[in-house]
């Protein structure tokens, strides 16, 4: 298996000051402003966020149609780091592009897999897998590493004391560690120095009532529709409705994670 890290430049991306803007635009659907003053914008938001407790009714997950992951985009990938502020960070001074390659928070990434019998390759996006018995939340000393209700995994950030021992128990290499402070980042997304962080299948859009990720609108918008996100509990929902009609996998089955999120075509 060969794993790369593809591109993560962002020829798309605007600048900070556009990424925290259009983030907080994207969530709060309904919200107005008004200039009240010289450089001063008062937001007033008519999106509210959940009020009710997340429950374990719904258990979201991802299906990847490997089948459609096209060789070379990385639709998905540059989605997740605007959303998330993952582009905000910056290489520090003196660093390799190498080193910092290997570095930098990454939440989702490309892999190609190459069958060396028939030389068929196959593409496909991998991030926190969503464990149903994760590991990480397993070793974690503190609690930081959790699972909500809804099978959402993530780290508490207040928490964390940056152990990396999640990072070394979670067998998909999902998880990256923030080394330096960040100078810019997003309101909806913080982040800290010395934190640990993943995949959270965008829980700020979970919580406030959207029913999509920034990964799978972009592959959706590159014309690919190879993930799908969902109610893996709901008979009704459209991952349901796929799941039932072709076959799929968990990547490590034999590890029995119950993973959340699932592949077809490998
Ligand atoms: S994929 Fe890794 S980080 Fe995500 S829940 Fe499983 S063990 Fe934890
Ligand atoms: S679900 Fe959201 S956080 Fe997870 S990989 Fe997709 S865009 Fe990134």
């Amino acid at each position: 298996m060969k794993d790369h890290h593809e591109s993560t430049d962002h020829p798309v991306d605007t600048g900070p000051a556009d990424s925290g803007r259009r983030a907080f635009m994207g969530v709060a659907a309904g919200v107005t402003a008004a200039v009240v003053a010289p450089g001063v914008v008062l937001h007033s938001v008519t999106a509210a966020p959940r009020s009710e407790a997340v429950t374990s009714d719904v258990r979201w997950g991802l299906l990847i149609d490997t089948a459609k992951c096209v060789d070379g985009c990385s639709a998905c990938v540059e989605a997740c780091d605007r959303e998330n502020g993952l582009n905000l960070q910056t290489k520090p001074e003196g660093a390799s592009q190498g080193h910092w390659d290997d570095q930098k928070a990454v939440w989702i990434r490309k892999v190609k897999l190459q069958d060396n019998q028939t030389g068929r390759v196959t593409n496909l996006p991998m991030m926190c897998q969503h464990c149903e018995n994760p590991p990480c939340v397993d070793v974690c000393p503190t609690g930081a590493s959790f699972k909500r209700a809804d099978g959402i995994v993530m780290v508490d950030r207040h928490t964390c004391i940056g152990c990396r021992y999640c990072m070394m128990a979670c067998p998909y290499k999902a998880r990256s560690f923030i080394h330096k402070v960040m100078e810019e980042q997003l309101t909806l997304v913080p982040r800290g120095k010395g934190c640990v962080e993943s995949c959270n299948l965008c829980v700020h859009r979970r919580d406030f009532g959207q029913e999509s990720t920034a990964c799978v609108d972009a592959c959706r918008e590159a014309g690919h529709e190879a993930i799908v996100f969902g109610d893996l509990k709901d008979p009704e929902s459209n991952i349901r409705k796929h799941l039932a009609e072709m076959s799929s996998r968990q990547i490590r089955e034999d590890l029995s994670l119950n993973t959340g999120v699932r592949y077809s075509g490998i």
